[in-house]
């Protein structure tokens, strides 16, 4: 166990998790995008995908300006929020729709994850008065927050009454 006796090693600590999600999603994301059907959320996790590759890059940047070797810390929320969206993924529907929106639900979980281990990062780099971190840690918190907005975008759209078989019970009779 590392000892954390500073907010700059807070701060480290916070990275290192980020930055092994972050590696975990650069190879988890191809696979659900591979898994969805609609148009919209292939190109919406396809473009994340992009986005993802450069926080791994903007992290090794961190990384550097806190003169730490790049090394993440196995991240075991995001491990298990992948696992889930594996399973989900690979279960039975009715229709492609269903799975999409199950889909969402769970890159919508990894998104707000993510979110809320850049704002605690963020949070630490403005304390601690580094801007240069806190520029690049607020670029890829903001493009965390846009792909949760795109991914509810087409949630709502997914989940639109002409699109979904309309009720359960319908569905059933
Ligand atoms: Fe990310
Ligand atoms: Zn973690
Ligand atoms: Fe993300």
């Amino acid at each position: 166990m590392a000892t954390v006796d500073s907010l700059k090693s807070l701060l480290v600590e916070q990275i290192k998790d980020i930055y092994d999600a972050e590696k975990r999603l650069t190879k988890a994301i191809p696979k659900l995008a591979k898994a969805s059907s609609n148009e919209e959320l292939v190109s919406a996790l396809q473009e994340h995908l992009g986005e993802t590759q450069n926080h791994v890059a903007r992290l090794e940047q961190v990384f550097e300006l806190l003169e730490e070797r790049a090394k993440g810390k196995p991240c075991k929320a995001m491990q298990g929020l992948i696992e889930e969206g594996d399973e989900h993924a690979k279960e039975d529907y009715d229709d492609d729709d269903l799975r999409d929106a199950m889909i969402i639900g769970s890159a919508q979980r990894v998104e707000h994850y993510e979110i809320a281990g850049y704002t605690t990062a963020r949070n630490l780099a403005q304390q601690l008065r580094h801007s240069a971190i806190v520029a690049l840690l607020s670029k890829s918190l903001a493009e965390e927050e846009n792909a949760d907005v795109l991914l509810n975008q087409v949630a709502r759209s997914l989940m639109s009454v002409a699109k979904m078989p309309a009720t359960l019970e319908q569905a059933e009779s």
